[in-house]
């Protein structure tokens, strides 16, 4: 596609400047509420990150011999810039990406500015290990930077998500090749933006905009680029594995999730159903750590249907820009689509609508925007497709348990293991669970909290390793063992 001169034009940031691709081509980019076409981003290929690939190869010494500290500071100044425009950032979060404008404002932004400063200060801190051998010698670890890593992150979190993975690889002392969905560019264009405002050493981080099958595995197949950072689809990942395995790179994929929330009858009530509206609804159930399988004892199953129900009823959809949205728009009109489809096959599956299931038609700005009422189903099976498969938007399904087993059991069926929420005051069912269930990550009477020192990830279909803390630094350096002899 040609360039649009009316268009706001995101440009790559390459060895320290915005440029287009090499081919001159462009992709569009959509706001979702409104279903325009606002932006165009370079359709990058292969070519491009050859051209990266050359400008990290002469900063990568530099960077990675600067001391932390120094390293530490880059960063920093980083997290104060995208903090002093925290408004004009969270407005291009919305407008790429649908979530309401608070959101934006309150957790995404906000969370990107931690991830930075989060790692520009782990790193001080971080050191590696020493084996002592009585008598003999000793060893210690060096742990070293890898390289040149290649980030590649979804649309459903943009920013928060990119920096989660540019900022700890970066610390380490890495040079990124960094490619944000090509859906939600904007936010990763505006941090490029800064990069250059505050003079960020050329070379040490870039980024690529375009197409998945283009540039996503362009960065995954080239032979300098050594460890890849993903975070998207099972698929995708599967995908990625398929390339990378045989070439022997270094691999951390966080991928989908059909979390279960299991709701016991000793459960808080008030503080349970309150937050069990967010952790099913929140971003329009857009998080890989939203509950979309909600297991409820039996004796409770009825007065939480009725009270969840009415309570999601009364969520109000609406234009991302205003306040009172507590649901903003579907990200892309082919994901509207595919959620649309899923609430289709529930029906086919026997599943009973409690409320939702259909598009909501605003009126004005968003007359053509691509909004769903949240939706609640009861009375499938845990086999069916609508339990199995990660739908990944405003549809949850409730299912009745009589036993703890029962519950765990209705819990593990499932091909992901990515997130759980357990409500319960009893200590011991609580603690019983969390260990049995299989997930990564589990909340105990509450979600979303999150510590950024703990491990993130998930087990089964839900991925490889895990992000945060020492781990993602230990994901983003090499161990290498010396031995001494006394
Ligand atoms: P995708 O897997 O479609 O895409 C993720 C990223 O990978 C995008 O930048 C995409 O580019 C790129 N990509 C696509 N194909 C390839 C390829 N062959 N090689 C390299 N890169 C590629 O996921 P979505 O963007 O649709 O994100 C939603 C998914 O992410 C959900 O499954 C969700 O559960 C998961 N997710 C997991 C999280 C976790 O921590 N476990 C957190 C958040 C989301 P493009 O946009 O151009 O397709």
């Amino acid at each position: 596609m040609q360039k649009n001169t009316t268009m706001i034009n995101i440009q790559n940031y390459l060895n320290g400047e915005l440029v287009n691709s090499l081919s001159g081509n462009w992709l569009d980019n959509c706001n979702p509420a409104t279903g325009e076409i606002y932006s165009q981003l370079p359709d990058s290929d292969q070519n491009d990150v050859e051209k990266a690939v050359i400008a990290v190869k002469s900063a990568q010494n530099e960077w990675a011999n600067l001391s932390n500290e120094k390293r530490g500071d880059w960063l920093l100044k980083l997290a104060q810039m995208i903090e002093d425009n925290l408004d004009t950032f969270a407005l291009a979060e919305t407008n790429d990406n649908g979530k309401p404008l608070w959101l934006s404002k309150n957790v995404d932004i906000p969370r990107a500015v931690s991830n930075f400063r989060f790692f520009a200060t782990a790193i001080q801190h971080f050191a590696s290990e020493s084996h002592t051998m009585t008598g003999v010698g000793f060893n210690y670890t060096l742990r070293q930077p890898i390289g040149i890593v290649g980030c590649i992150s979804p649309w459903n979190l943009p920013l928060y998500l990119f920096t989660w993975k540019i900022a700890p690889a970066l610390a380490a002392g890495n040079c990124v090749i960094a490619k944000p969905s090509e859906i939600t560019p904007y936010t990763a264009f505006l941090l490029s933006q800064m990069c250059v405002e505050i003079g960020f050493p050329p070379g040490v981080l870039n980024i690529l905009h375009g197409l998945g099958s283009k540039i996503g595995s362009a960065i995954v197949s080239h032979p300098s680029i050594s460890a890849i950072s993903f975070t998207g689809g099972t698929s995708t990942g599967a995908q990625i594995a398929q390339t990378a395995a045989p070439i022997f790179k270094k691999l951390s994929l966080e991928l989908g999730g059909k979390n279960p929330t299991v709701i016991f009858a000793d459960c808080e009530y008030d503080t349970m159903l309150e937050t069990v509206i967010r952790s099913s609804f929140t971003n329009q159930g857009e998080i890989c750590l939203c509950g979309s399988r909600i297991l409820i004892e039996k004796s409770l199953y009825e007065r939480f249907k009725k009270d969840f129900v009415e309570k999601i009823s009364q969520l109000k959809v609406g234009d991302p820009l205003e306040l009172e949205s507590k649901q903003g728009a579907i990200v892309s009109k082919q994901h509207f689509d595919k959620v649309l489809g899923y609430i289709e096959l529930a029906k086919q599956e026997g599943g009973n609508i409690l409320c939702g299931g259909f598009r909501v038609q605003l009126k004005g700005r968003c007359e053509n925007g691509w909004f769903i009422q949240p939706t609640v189903i009861e009375g499938l099976t845990q086999n069916c497709r609508t339990n199995q498969e990660e739908i990944f938007g405003p549809v949850v399904t409730l299912m009745p348990f009589e036993t703890e087993d029962e519950a765990l059991s209705l819990a593990n069926h499932s091909p992901y293991g990515l997130a759980s929420t357990i409500w319960t005051t009893n200590l011991q069912k609580a603690h019983h669970v969390a260990s049995q269930i299989e997930t990564g990550i589990v909340w105990v009477n509450c979600w979303l909290i999150r510590d950024l020192r703990t491990p993130f990830g998930g087990m089964k279909a839900s991925g490889l390793g895990r992000e945060g803390g020492w781990e993602a630094l230990r994901f983003f350096t090499e161990p290498k063992n010396i031995c001494i002899k006394y």
